[in-house]
């Protein structure tokens, strides 16, 4: 009997994804769990509601494989009037498994193996597996935090440097894969730099995939405003936007999400989807399009609940020692654990778990040379205040 793993070499490298893992962790030791980035509190009841009427209604059997079509069209027309861009969602739209499930089918069902795919570092860990089974090569282009950030700071933001960027562009570059707003920075892209993108992109003849699951929580709308990648001149034949329910809807186990391109890109996404899910669970999408045509109220809400919990994490952390890159979006808070005397981002979330009873996320995980995120933890604050306060609490006894 062999021993050695039956994972395949294509998914060995990555183990066990630090999600699942530091969650487990946060539940063994009764930590307050700050890793994974969910609430703590429930989604709105008039989307349960949806979903439960819809059940009673007997939509329970396979959707279309590329989404029900009150959803498509929900997502259509919700793109119309963002964008103001008119598609048919019968072309254009795939609702998927999850945004998770659309940046696998995007990548599978665009890229062939050698294809080389630009990617921020950090980035979310499932991008670097899917383009692993994908067959493709990433180039990284390293997000650097700012360099004289003495207290907490919104203004600066992780930036890249243009000569890395372009650098990262090669002749056989066939796409590249951005996240905005950006996790786990919090890291909203300027227009300035989704233009240089562009530019980048249509020299060399390459396709943009968007994850924008964080879309609408931004909360410095007047300096740092979510600018849909699409948008910029002459990217929207060749953008793949994704996104999803959870992050906006606080349902992030109803794993509902899409992706919006145009008709030849969209038919590369469903070429894979078909295998992968061939359709996601048909009562949950008859939820999502109402939650996306009367969500409006609800996210306005959420946003401004989010704003202030992301004010009492980063004073809170800054006042306990951290030094804290205060984010323009997402849920997650960037901040340096130096001060503490760990020697490295997984030693201090081990020691944090164990010894304050609260879980961050090492990024370390998020970056190809894991040296560049040992200096740094990641929080989530998509909780409730209740819990941030808590957490902060548990964290004092760090300065002594
Ligand atoms: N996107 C979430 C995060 O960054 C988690 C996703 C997951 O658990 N797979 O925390």
């Amino acid at each position: 009997m062999t021993t050695h793993t039956a994972v395949a070499d294509r998914l060995s490298p990555f183990g066990t994804t630090i999600f699942s893992e530091m969650t487990r962790l946060a539940i063994e030791h009764d930590a307050i769990n700050l890793s994974q980035g969910f609430p703590d509190f429930d989604g709105p009841d008039f989307i349960k509601q949806a979903a439960i009427k819809a059940m009673g209604d007997g939509e329970n059997q396979y959707a279309r494989s590329f989404g029900v079509p009150a959803l498509t069209r929900a997502l259509s027309d919700h793109w119309s009037r963002e964008t103001g861009f008119e598609i048919d969602d019968t072309l254009s739209v795939t609702v998927t498994s999850g945004c998770t499930e659309a940046i696998a089918a995007t990548t599978l069902g665009i890229l062939n193996p050698g294809d080389e795919v630009v990617v921020f570092q950090p980035y979310y860990d499932s991008y670097r597996a899917c383009l692993s089974m994908a067959g493709a090569i990433p180039r990284f282009v390293t997000l650097h935090p700012p360099a004289n950030s003495a207290e907490t700071c919104v203004e600066s933001p992780f930036s890249f440097d243009e000569s890395e960027l372009r650098a990262a562009f090669t002749n056989r570059t066939r796409a590249i894969l951005l996240n905005t707003p950006h996790n786990p920075t919090g890291k909203v892209f300027s227009r300035e730099e989704l233009e240089l993108i562009a530019a980048l992109c249509l020299s060399h003849d390459a396709i943009a995939i968007t994850d924008e699951v964080y879309e609408h929580l931004v909360y410095e709308p007047e300096t740092s405003p979510h600018v849909r990648l699409a948008t910029i001149d002459g990217m929207q034949d060749r953008t793949v936007t994704l996104s999803s329910l959870g992050k906006s809807f606080s349902l992030t186990g109803w794993k509902i999400g899409w992706a919006i391109a145009p008709p030849h890109l969209t038919a590369a996404v469903r070429s894979a989807h078909q295998f992968l899910t061939f359709a996601t669970s048909t009562p949950f999408q008859h939820a999502a399009a109402v939650a996306i045509r009367q969500g409006d109220d609800y996210i306005r809400s959420l946003v401004a609940d989010y704003r202030r919990r992301r004010d009492l994490l980063a004073d809170g952390l800054a006042e306990i020692g951290f030094k804290v890159f205060k984010p323009a979006g997402s849920y997650f808070i960037l901040a340096d654990h130096t001060s503490f005397g760990s020697a490295d981002d997984v030693g201090f979330c081990r020691r944090l778990i164990e010894d304050q009873k609260v879980a961050g996320i090492p990024p370390s995980a998020f970056y190809e040379d894991p040296s560049l995120g040992s200096s740094l933890v990641r929080f989530a604050f998509c909780k409730r205040d209740d819990t941030l306060r808590a957490a902060l609490e548990r964290m004092r006894s760090l300065r002594s």
